[in-house]
């Protein structure tokens, strides 16, 4: 029996990962005619395209429902010498490493999607104005009931933080992803599918199989350009399994969902080139200094050599 009783003057958030089981949660908690006061959803800059084809649909439901709702983003202070950069990708590029799961870490979640989200309620004032009293903010989390979400859960449990109330609803109402999936449908919504970057370790191979080029290209890119400081893990997906190669980039080649001659040119060349203009941008002040971003472009327009 859960003993949680949620206060009656506390605000409540919900944390909207843009996936099936956030979704199907703050449906069923507006439907039941729970206090909600705002949504957030922490946005990478990396997500799956099918993600971000999702996030205006559901942010117009909640328009029709009247929620209040906030895409949030990691905002990076110091770039030092490098050309700023704004997303997970952007940043595993600019230090030549992967992000934080593929080595077994939470951090890149941390940095990117709860850190966000905790700054943004930090500078509300239905939250200051709670913590004020003594009061908690309620934080509304979508793990369901699933074998899998059940294991991220006990991770959590026991988590304390004197600021928020963490609330599972999922969990309480025994939804498993399934029954998530049949919620969002009910609502006449598209179901969106498993939010993560697509360059998380978490990708399963079919999900990768479905990306398109623009999507591969990156991947090969981004583990050709960490593959000099690997030392305990093969790529992106750490190491070989059964089912899967250790690297993204032998999985592409492999069902040939990129042509092998533009594998190779992206893995012998375009580290290269990204090393050269980060040298030369680092020459330049950092308010006219270019964004890693220009060069991103230009790598997806298929153009190389440095061009400032
Ligand atoms: S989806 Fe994966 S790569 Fe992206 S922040 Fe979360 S754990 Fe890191």
């Amino acid at each position: 029996m859960n003993a949680w009783k949620m206060e009656p003057d506390a605000p409540v958030v919900a944390a909207w990962g843009m996936g099936v089981d956030s979704t199907a949660m703050i449906i069923e908690w507006v439907a039941r005619r729970m206090r909600l006061d705002v949504v957030l959803t922490a946005d990478t800059g990396a997500e799956r395209p099918e993600t971000y084809e999702f996030l205006p649909v559901f942010q117009r439901w909640m328009d029709r429902h009247g929620i209040e709702h906030h895409v949030v983003q990691y905002e990076p202070q110091r770039f030092k010498h490098w050309p700023p950069y704004f997303t997970i990708l952007e940043n595993c590029l600019t230090n030549a490493t992967l992000p934080s799961a593929s080595f077994n870490r939470k951090s890149c979640s941390v940095k990117w999607k709860i850190a966000p989200q905790n700054r943004w309620v930090e500078n509300w004032p239905s939250a200051k104005a709670a913590w004020a009293r003594g009061r908690r903010v309620t934080k509304l989390i979508g793990y369901d009931a699933s074998p899998a979400d059940s294991r991220r859960y006990a991770h959590r449990v026991g988590v304390e933080d004197p600021r928020y109330d963490f609330r599972y609803p999922l969990r309480e109402w025994g939804w498993d992803r399934e029954a998530c999936a049949q919620r969002v449908r009910a609502e006449g919504l598209p179901v969106p599918v498993k939010s993560s970057c697509f360059i998380c370790a978490a990708m399963r191979p079919e999900e990768v199989a479905s990306l398109p080029h623009w999507a591969l290209r990156l991947i090969v890119l981004l583990e050709a350009r960490a593959a000099p400081r690997l030392r305990n893990v093969e790529g992106l997906w750490r190491r070989a399994t059964r089912t899967r190669p250790g690297t993204m980039t032998a999985f592409i080649r492999e069902r040939e969902l990129l042509a092998h001659d533009d594998i190779d040119a992206i893995a012998t060349g375009a580290p290269v080139d990204l090393i050269e203009f980060q040298q030369v941008t680092a020459q330049i002040p950092l308010h006219e200094r270019p964004a890693l971003r220009e060069w991103i472009d230009r790598f997806n327009a298929g153009v190389s050599g440095i061009e400032i």
